[in-house]
């Protein structure tokens, strides 16, 4: 008989006797500050995946020899919810992490696990915890999902046991700036054959170092570069994209392709579907390398550069350190205090118009 999967009818509450204090709104910076609550669900190679539960937010017993401790067995995700103008809540493409999420744990042997059921148990972790949900434009409550092996067993097999569990954070508006890059072809944060198109917890642990080295140098970011061509492939933990006239003479929005190296990011997916709506240039998921990126500099055909995730949305891009010099990309030559070039600006207000529901959009998912 098939193991139970996670089944969202089961799912137990059992909510916090002395509920926190809400945060004053205008106090919330990323990532520090967390609801009352958690959802958690085990899972057993023997008996599948238990019935989820939702309990006060606190510790986890996991005994000292888990996988997840040994051999970085953890694979995770971040999404948000939205809070609209009429106080409505809505998550923004959950099912894209959700879908990541399950291929970025296969890649660690973890189990396989109900998407949509998943999902249902995080929309009633939110409604739980909907008071946390910040209220305006900018504001929203970052959804951490964690997915960790927790069988205590020294040998490299993969883990029998499991937890898949999710916090959630209230997180401020992103200060709006610039960020200078230090373009890095010597460390690698991802290379081919390797895993850089999962999220792995594996992955970022090694680029703490090389992060702290440019920013110890007056630089915001890394672009990581790859391979003797120097394959420009994303910056910190953000994808990357270039919108220039090429060396054909094309205006064209650029990232690099899914081709196993990048983070398959949903607001890089998100953007490239905004502009191809549009139809208004060409937009390509194709490989560039910093030479050519020079050149386009050199040459004044660099338009605009910005990175793209979750947390910033989008990120304009001032400057760029390579071989020993510092390049300047234009933001917005009309203007010399602008944080985003025409386009990102565009871009990035379309994209918070979705997310907040001030334009109908399919990408919504109500809680
Ligand atoms: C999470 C992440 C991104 C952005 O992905 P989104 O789904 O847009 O938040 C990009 N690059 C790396 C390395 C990441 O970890």
């Amino acid at each position: 008989m098939a193991k139970p999967n996670i089944d969202a009818s089961k799912l137990t509450i059992t909510l916090i006797q002395t509920p926190k204090e809400l945060k004053d709104q205008s106090t919330l910076k990323f990532g520090d500050y967390f609801t009352d609550h958690m959802l958690c669900i085990k899972y057993t190679e023997e008996n599948g995946w238990e019935a989820p539960e939702i309990k006060p937010y606190g510790p986890l017993a996991i005994d000292p020899a888990a996988y997840a401790l040994n051999y970085s067995v953890q694979a995770f995700e971040g999404t948000k919810a939205y809070r609209a103008a009429d106080g409505t809540i809505n998550l923004f493409r959950p099912q894209k992490n959700l879908e990541r999420l399950a291929s970025s744990s296969q890649r660690i042997m973890l189990p396989e696990f109900d998407q949509e059921q998943f999902l249902e148990c995080i929309k009633e972790l939110i409604k739980v915890d909907q008071r946390f949900v910040p209220h305006g434009h900018g504001y929203s409550m970052y959804v951490r999902p964690n997915f960790i092996g927790t069988e205590p067993n020294l040998n490299l097999a993969y883990s029998r046991e499991a937890l898949l569990y999710v916090y959630l954070s209230p997180v401020g508006p992103y200060f709006p700036r610039t960020v200078r890059l230090y373009a890095n072809a010597t460390e690698a944060r991802a290379w081919p054959g390797g895993v850089g198109n999962y999220k792995l917890g594996g992955n970022y642990a090694p680029a703490l170092r090389p992060a702290k080295d440019v920013n110890n140098r007056g630089y915001d970011q890394i672009l990581w570069l790859l391979g003797d061509d120097h394959y420009v492939t994303e910056v910190g933990t953000m994808n990357f994209f270039i919108f220039w006239v090429n060396a054909d003479g094309e205006k064209e929005l650029v990232t690099a392709p899914l081709d196993g190296i990048i983070l398959p990011g949903v607001t890089r997916d998100s953007l490239l579907e905004l502009a191809r709506r549009w139809g208004e240039f060409k937009v390509s998921e194709r490989k560039i390398t910093m030479p050519e990126v020079i050149t386009a500099i050199e040459e004044g055909r660099l338009l605009e550069a910005f990175g793209a995730g979750t947390a910033c949305i989008v990120c304009s891009v001032s400057e760029v350190f390579y071989q020993g010099k510092d390049h300047v990309i234009p933001v917005d030559p009309t203007d010399p205090d602008a944080v985003y070039g025409p386009l990102t600006k565009r871009l990035r207000a379309e994209l918070l118009d979705a997310q907040y529901a001030v334009t109908p959009s399919s990408w919504n998912v109500p809680l």
